[in-house]
């Protein structure tokens, strides 16, 4: 299961260890890959598209999908308001959508501790969005609903560019800040009786900007999109957002997600190159999978990255107790 203890660990900031117990089979496959011999073409191959991904020369089929996605969304909101037809009201942190309330997780509970109440319509936005996103893969909200995301995919397009030619460097933080910013936030806003996080929150400002138009709040996305070209890659994403954190807990037990095979893999990693949460991916590294089926952590965001690089289809979209999706 995708949200095992181990991963849950791992997506607070523990780092990926070698399983402690390899099944039998698996045991076989990593023996005959030790033993296999690699011709000097297959290594020229491998090397020749590792330094293809690196250059961003592969298939974009599931970036498509999900851009599409998140712009039609968000557009959705955009246009009720603007010709009033109200079917998306609010923004996509709370909104009433078909009549239905949405409420995003950890912005409901900022505001229950800052305001130490609890509204009628927040707790039933909440638990819609709840079964929503578990049905739906819990961080896939980050890449294929949240705004935030895809400026973020630019900005991470512009820094690899620019590290490539060795103008900018990515400065790494301990990714277990990110569980601590999630306590941090929710202590001030009981405290403060004022919801900090929600006044900064990227992904609000950007679905508020573009319905009710850019204000102040440019400034803050203008550093943020700044700071993750020049000096840390994702670093909201990857270091900060709570919501994040959340959905990724939500996820734990959702039936969609990326399943990992053994069997063909060969290993060369691309796919840890284009993932945006590469901690998850550590059953692809030779000699690391525990079974000869992985299901990849629920720190994913089901972005489709590593599908669409990996040559051999060894990563692949599935909806446990149905079929793998492409
Ligand atoms: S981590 Fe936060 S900002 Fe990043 S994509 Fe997910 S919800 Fe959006
Ligand atoms: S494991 Fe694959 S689908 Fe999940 S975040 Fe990484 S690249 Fe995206």
């Amino acid at each position: 299961m995708k949200g095992n203890l181990e991963a849950l660990l791992v997506m607070f900031g523990k780092t990926p260890k070698k399983p402690k117990q390899i099944a039998q089979p698996a045991q076989v496959i990593h023996l005959q890959k030790r033993t296999e011999k690699i011709t000097k073409q297959q290594i020229e191959e491998i090397r020749q598209e590792l330094r293809d991904v690196e250059a961003g020369k592969y298939s974009k089929k599931w970036r498509n999908r999900r851009w599409i996605s998140i712009i039609v969304i968000n557009l959705m909101f955009t246009l009720s308001f603007w010709i009033d037809i109200q079917l998306f009201e609010g923004s996509i942190i709370a909104s009433r959508v078909l009549g239905f309330h949405m409420a995003d997780l950890y912005s409901a509970l900022q505001v229950v501790l800052a305001y130490k109440v609890m509204f009628i319509n927040l707790i039933i936005g909440t638990v819609t969005v709840f079964i929503i996103w578990i049905l739906l893969g819990g961080r896939a909200f980050c890449s294929w609903v949240c705004p935030y995301h895809l400026l973020a995919d630019i900005a991470e397009k512009i820094h690899l560019k620019l590290a490539a030619k060795k103008w900018v460097t990515n400065h790494e933080f301990h990714r277990g800040v990110r569980p601590v910013f999630f306590i941090v936030f929710s202590i001030l806003a009981f405290v403060l009786s004022y919801s900090l996080f929600n006044s900064i929150n990227p992904v609000g400002m950007i679905s508020r900007a573009l319905i009710y138009g850019p204000g102040i709040a440019i400034v803050w996305l203008l550093f943020l999109f700044l700071f993750e070209i020049f000096y840390s890659r994702r670093a909201w994403c990857r270091y900060v957002c709570p919501m994040g954190l959340t959905y990724g807990l939500t996820g734990a037990l959702s039936p969609l997600q990326i399943t990992y095979n053994l069997s063909a893999c060969q290993h060369e990693t691309a796919c840890h190159i284009v993932c945006e949460v590469p901690h998850v991916l550590e059953c692809v590294k030779k000699g690391r999978a525990g079974n000869i089926e992985v299901d990849i952590g629920t720190d994913c965001t089901l972005c489709g990255a590593c599908v669409d690089v990996c040559p051999t289809s060894s990563l692949r979209f599935e909806f446990k107790g149905l079929s793998h999706i492409s």
